[in-house]
């Protein structure tokens, strides 16, 4: 099967790794120009653009940062609508906003391609390992058709229903982990702040009910002033975003998101973006130091 692949990256990178590794023949894009050259080298065809990308495709993969990125690779100049012929299916697996999610799906059927929105949790490092949880929409048959392809990806493969489903459900995982990650900061601080040992109390914690993927992955690098970028905060940033306007659309009250919301507005605003998320320890620096 050959698949065109968008969006070279962080999570792209490896994702196109694993899935050569799996056997299949990929064509890679990228806007910016050589980030493929290290692919290319393992076996991967670079494309010079994502209509080129698609055209000897069986499936396309997007994986770019927001909305409008992915609507750019689809329906830009030389965007990979271009590019698919009928019958061929698209699986966005960046996370973008449910409702925009329909209406690509929607423009892709009149063209009878079908879509997928499979957007991923479990940042580099699952992307590296393969063991990335992906929430997936769209038709089931598209979806059981695509999941060999999510097996060579990931270790946690849901079937969540439409389209959009997938991205509502990223959303959730936004919500929980943003929030959990405030948590953690603030806790380190806090440990910080009362002068204990930062790495007997980030031991203990992390064995007891407070554990989690942030407090141990994350919890380390803030310790050990570790900021470079697995998931941006611009990144985590627009999920917040997404998630903030898909409460407002349902009319559900959502203080954690709006907390979490306004304290990545302040990181962004003071020069963190670029930063892993991780960085968000460092707006209690900043924020003393006003
Ligand atoms: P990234 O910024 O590292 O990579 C995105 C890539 O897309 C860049 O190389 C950029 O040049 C390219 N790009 C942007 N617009 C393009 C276009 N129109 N055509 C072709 N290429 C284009 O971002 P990332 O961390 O790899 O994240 C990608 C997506 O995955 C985002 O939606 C993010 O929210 C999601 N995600 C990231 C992580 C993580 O840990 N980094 C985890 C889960 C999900």
């Amino acid at each position: 099967m050959n698949i065109g692949f968008i969006g070279l990256g962080i999570m792209g990178q490896p994702m196109v790794k694993r899935l050569l590794g799996a056997g299949y023949s990929l064509a890679v894009y990228d806007k910016v120009e050589g980030r493929g050259q290290a692919l290319v080298a393992e076996g991967a065809r670079a494309a010079a653009s994502p209509q080129e990308a698609a055209c000897d495709s069986d499936v396309v993969i997007t994986m770019v940062p927001d909305t409008a990125d992915v609507e750019e690779a689809l329906f830009g100049r030389q965007g990979a609508a271009q590019g698919l012929r009928p019958g061929k299916i698209l699986i966005d697996m960046s996370t973008i906003s449910p409702v925009a999610t329909v209406e690509l799906a929607r423009r892709l059927g009149e063209q009878s391609c079908e879509m997928l929105d499979a957007p991923v949790s479990g940042g580099q490092p699952g992307a590296v390992a393969g063991t990335l949880s992906i929430m997936v929409g769209g038709e089931k048959r598209t979806f059981e058709k695509c999941l060999p392809i999510f097996k060579a990806l990931g270790t946690t493969v849901e079937y969540t229903g439409t389209h959009g489903n997938g991205q509502k459900t990223k959303l959730v995982n936004q919500v929980v982990g943003a929030l959990t990650l405030v948590a953690v900061a603030e806790g380190l601080r806090l440990a910080g702040a009362a002068k204990l040992d930062p790495e007997t109390t980030l031991r203990v914690v992390s064995g007891g009910v407070a554990s989690s993927w942030m407090l141990t992955r994350l919890g380390p690098k803030m310790l050990q002033g570790d900021f470079s970028p697995g998931f941006r905060i611009r990144l985590q940033h627009k999920d917040l975003r997404l998630a903030k306007e898909w409460t407002a659309e349902l009319g559900m009250p959502a203080p954690g998101t709006e907390l979490a919301y306004s304290l990545f507005t302040r990181a962004l605003e003071r020069g963190l973006g670029e930063q892993g998320n991780q960085g968000l320890y460092n707006l209690w620096e900043k924020e003393l130091a006003r």
